[in-house]
């Protein structure tokens, strides 16, 4: 394993991947449409890691571009970013999230076939397991029927990759991501929410910042310890190194598809991530308790102890280093 495709590695987590990827000896290249991130962010990496990174400005869904880059490259692996991610403008447009979701990863396998690239690590959610009961969540967990049209895409991924994974010299990882928040330590690179954020942690950094007014905290009614929901965040660094780990172990496995959580293994409740940021950064957040937000579930966290045992990998930050390092990235934008 040396030189690795990412798409999507100008986004958030893309990003992060990239530069522990770099920080591990990959020779990355980045394809990313700019679709919801910036260019500038290339430099930023190039700030951490102080070595260049090969951007080429692409869609997935552009064959031609793809062919080109695959004629022009030998990678031994690619990591699958490159998607729409937001769950309630999936609901309002499905086809778009059907076609960037799911065509760009078909183009992408038509490619890596065509010129014999088979390692595949893919972006999967743990919003695949519903509203389940079962906590916390292992791999083999039952998978729901989504309760969006984001959701459906990864999910329809999931099995694409494994039905085209079964006939083939062809190996992939589906990692399923609890709730990436936080930022580089170095605050150079992070989360650029478009809009009004929709996750709690850019909310958060947000009305701290005096950007929104005031954070409404969905639901204080819920069967949880003080009444608001309950996720598994998970430092996007942490995550980022989960992918050099499924990398490394890839192409050597002995099944064709293989699928880990990737979480922290604990729950904490809005309540608790408030009040962490507020310690940790001496910062008193203007909030207040609102009503459920429709399509919310109550609590949802990781059995983590698969990814810890096949690909040696545990979460190492804390939900106050999630919260410090997000909040030290919000305060570099303007
Ligand atoms: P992001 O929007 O920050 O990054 C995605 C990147 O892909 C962006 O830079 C965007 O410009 C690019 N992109 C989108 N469509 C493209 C296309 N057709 N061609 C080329 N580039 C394209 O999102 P993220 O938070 O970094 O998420 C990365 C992946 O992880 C996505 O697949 C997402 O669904 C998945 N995921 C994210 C979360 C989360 O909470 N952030 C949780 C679970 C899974
Ligand atoms: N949340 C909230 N106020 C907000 C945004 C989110 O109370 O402005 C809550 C939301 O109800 C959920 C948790 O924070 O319980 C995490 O929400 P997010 O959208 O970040 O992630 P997801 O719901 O997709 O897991």
């Amino acid at each position: 394993m040396h030189k690795i495709l990412v798409t999507g590695g100008l986004g958030y987590i893309g990003s992060h991947t990239v530069v522990e990827l770099q920080q591990d000896g990959f020779d990355v290249v980045v394809l990313d449409n700019l679709n919801n991130s910036k260019l500038e962010v290339k430099e930023n990496i190039e700030a951490i890691t102080g070595k260049p990174v090969d951007v080429i400005i692409a869609d997935v869904n552009d064959s031609k571009a793809l062919n080109d880059l695959f004629s022009s490259h030998h990678f031994d692996g690619v990591i699958h970013f490159a998607a729409h991610k937001a769950v309630g403008e999936s609901v309002e447009h499905p086809i778009k999230y059907y076609h960037n979701n799911i065509t760009g990863l078909i183009s992408l396998l038509g490619v890596m076939e065509r010129h014999k690239v088979s390692n595949l690590i893919f972006s999967s959610s743990c919003t695949v397991y519903g509203a389940t009961k079962d906590l916390p969540v292992t791999e083999t967990t039952k998978i729901q029927k989504a309760e969006s049209p984001y959701g459906t895409t990864k999910i329809l991924c999931e099995d694409i990759i494994t039905d085209f994974a079964k006939h083939k010299e062809f190996k992939s990882i589906l990692l399923r991501y609890f709730n990436p928040v936080g930022a580089h330590p170095s605050a150079k690179i992070g989360e650029l929410p478009l809009g009004v954020p929709n996750n709690l942690v850019p909310y958060i950094t947000q009305t701290a910042k005096g950007i929104r007014e005031q954070l409404t905290i969905f639901g204080s009614d819920y069967n949880t310890k003080d009444g608001t929901c309950v996720r598994d965040y998970i430092h996007v660094v942490d995550l980022a190194k989960a992918h050099v780990k499924a990398l490394e172990y890839v192409n050597g496995m002995k099944q064709h598809v293989d699928v880990f959580n990737v979480g922290t293994g604990n729950g904490n409740t809005v309540l608790e991530v408030i009040d962490a940021f507020e310690k940790v950064n001496d910062v008193k957040l203007n909030y207040q308790i609102g009503s459920r937000r429709a399509g919310d579930i109550e609590q949802i966290w990781a059995d983590t102890s698969k990814v810890s045992k096949v690909l040696n990998w545990n979460a190492q930050y804390t939900i106050n280093d999630m919260m410090k390092h997000a909040w030290a990235w919000q305060k570099t934008l303007k």
